[in-house]
């Protein structure tokens, strides 16, 4: 019986990687990368020569039958995501339930993920959140998800596209009101920012200066109150450059 391990890969510096990521990449008889480009990067980077299979959203039905096959024949295999811990917002979770129902061991290697990264560094209460991933896209059910959340005490971690950040923090200002938030962008690389303020000042920040890149929003839960006292100035943080190394993906 085979062994699928879930390996978790940089999410944009490449030396966020631990040594038994890299140990079990280079031993396993398969790699299942959700982008395989951006996976043979990453090998390359290593010098490791491991065989690539693509599984991803568009084919993940078919290969999740194939390599459960293959792990029923014996074969080692690494899953990992086009960047982060495999299964958290990508079609990971799936094949690792199907593997699991099979009775098959599933193997977890820890490592980067966005939302955590975020979360840590946010100043937001850190000891009790929830994590949504990505809002519905269609306006409706956003604004719906996030009544459903209104209530919510925790503090909340959601992954956003640049392109319906303003949308989405607009909804947020009207529904959630004048709460904390933390949108940390572009984590680990060359041009990593966190801003933190409120709400409504994070609207007007990013009407004014176009999102690009990747970004992860943490937003406070109900009750814990707006900005105060000397942190009532938005705050936004540029890494300084020698803390990133220049190894991007
Ligand atoms: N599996 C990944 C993980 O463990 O973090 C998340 C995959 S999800 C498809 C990709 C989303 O994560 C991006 O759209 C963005 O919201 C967030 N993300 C990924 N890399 C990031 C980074 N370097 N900085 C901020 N957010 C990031």
């Amino acid at each position: 019986q085979g062994t699928l391990f879930l390996c978790a890969t940089p999410i944009g510096n490449l030396e966020d990687i631990t040594l038994r990521v890299l140990r079990v990449l280079r031993e396993v008889d398969l790699i299942a990368a959700e982008d395989t480009r951006r996976t043979r990067k990453l090998l390359a980077h290593y010098d490791i020569h491991t065989p690539v299979i693509s599984y991803r959203e568009h084919n993940h039905r078919q290969m999740a039958r194939y390599l459960l096959n293959l792990l029923a024949e014996g074969q080692k295999i690494a899953l990992v995501s086009d960047a982060g811990m495999p299964g958290i917002s990508d079609p990971g979770e799936e094949l690792v339930a199907l593997v699991v129902s099979q009775g098959i061991p599933v193997v977890p290697l820890p490592g980067p993920n966005a939302a955590l990264a975020a979360l840590v560094a946010s100043g937001l209460p850190a000891s009790s959140f929830c994590f949504e991933g990505f809002l519905p896209a269609a306006a409706g059910a956003r604004r719906r998800k996030l009544q459903e959340l209104k209530g919510e005490k925790r503090t909340i971690i959601f992954y956003e596209a640049p392109h319906r950040l303003v949308e989405s923090l607009s909804d947020m200002a009207e529904i959630f009101g004048e709460r904390k938030i933390a949108v940390a962008r572009e984590l680990t690389k060359k041009f990593e920012e966190i801003w933190r303020g409120t709400l409504p000042r994070a609207v007007e920040y990013f009407r004014l200066n176009a999102p690009r890149g990747e970004f992860t929003l943490v937003v406070a839960g109900a009750g814990e109150g707006k900005t105060a006292g000397a942190e009532d100035e938005p705050w936004r943080q540029l890494t300084p450059v020698e803390h990133v190394y220049l190894l991007q993906s």
